[in-house]
């Protein structure tokens, strides 16, 4: 199992102290098209301290994606191996593929310091967060409307009628696992709804259970 304990020597941003922390996992959801992987794109670029988990799946490419960076693209029996050989943190089944978030890159990340961002489902983040309880900090992106979201998906241009047609009859059940989260946004505008995704991670890694450092500075203030 993930070591959820791993901490995180350089976090204490804008200070001159710097206190040990625990490393997060920060957890993207939404309905396929709300905008959780343009959103994730930008926290990346923007944050040196968070990574991203890079899932495995069945799925074939969508073009312009590429192996290793998007998704690891393994067929199913390769999959099937991967789940008997306990290679992951968690998997499912979503639109008829299977993605799974493979262990070890995840245990390296937060053993390098690093908080470590899931682009995943409802299914996977249940899973994850019987793993790591409070080191998870989970974030669902709503879309402002249906046909929106529709429209979304269309502009996109990445998937068939017939895929998009499966994601906008699968949306409104996505939806309903809203409360499965620790924040839920509203992704109406983007920049907006980025900033608000900032100050969530900021805010969380700020949180005193996470500043294990912060035992060890206490008790040096309180001596003599
Ligand atoms: P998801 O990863 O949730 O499936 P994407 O991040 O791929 O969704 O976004 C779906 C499409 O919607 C993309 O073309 C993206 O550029 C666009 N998009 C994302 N957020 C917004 C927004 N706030 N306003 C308008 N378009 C957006
Ligand atoms: P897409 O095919 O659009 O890239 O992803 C479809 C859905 O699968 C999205 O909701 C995405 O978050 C989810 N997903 C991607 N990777 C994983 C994973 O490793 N585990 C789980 N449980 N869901 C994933």
């Amino acid at each position: 199992m993930v070591d959820m304990a791993s901490e995180n020597k350089t976090k204490n941003q804008n200070s001159s102290i710097q206190l040990e922390r625990r490393g997060l996992l920060f957890v993207l959801s939404s309905p396929s098209g709300a905008g959780k992987s343009t959103l994730a794109r930008k926290l990346l670029a923007s944050d040196e301290h968070i990574s991203l988990s890079v899932s495995a799946t069945t799925r074939p490419p969508r073009p312009g994606e590429i192996n290793g960076k998007d998704y690891h693209f393994v067929d199913k029996d390769t999959f099937k191996q991967m789940v008997a050989d306990g290679e992951f943190l968690e998997w499912a089944k979503v639109f008829g593929h299977r993605y799974g978030t493979p262990k070890a890159p995840v245990e390296a990340m937060l053993e390098s310091g690093k908080d470590v961002l899931f682009d995943i489902d409802w299914q996977g983040t249940q899973q994850l967060y019987q793993e790591a309880g409070s080191d998870i900090v989970r974030t669902f992106i709503l879309p402002p409307s249906i046909t929106e979201l529709e429209d979304r998906l269309r502009n996109r241009g990445t998937d068939s009628h017939e895929v998009i047609n499966d994601r906008m009859a699968r949306a409104k059940s996505e939806i309903g696992h809203w409360d499965g989260y620790d924040y839920v946004l509203i992704n109406d505008d983007i920049e907006a709804c980025f900033e608000k995704i900032t100050k969530i991670l900021a805010a969380e890694r700020l949180k005193r259970m996470r500043q294990k450092g912060l035992i060890g500075f206490a008790r040096k203030l309180m001596e003599n």
